[in-house]
């Protein structure tokens, strides 16, 4: 199978983005995951004093 990202023949993960379901290779799955992460953002806002 190959990846719906980079189309690369790998292994796939299965991935829920935004109702759509997608097969991506693990190194798209990271890079989906570092981009979509405002969980870690918002976190680290309660810890710094106001802007
Ligand atoms: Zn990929």
């Amino acid at each position: 199978m190959n990846c719906e990202k980079c189309g690369v023949d790998a292994p796939l993960a299965h991935r829920d983005v935004d109702g759509f379901a997608y097969y991506l290779c693990e190194a798209c799955i990271s890079g989906w995951d570092a981009v979509r992460s405002p969980s870690a953002d918002a976190a680290d806002e309660t810890r710094s004093p106001a802007r």
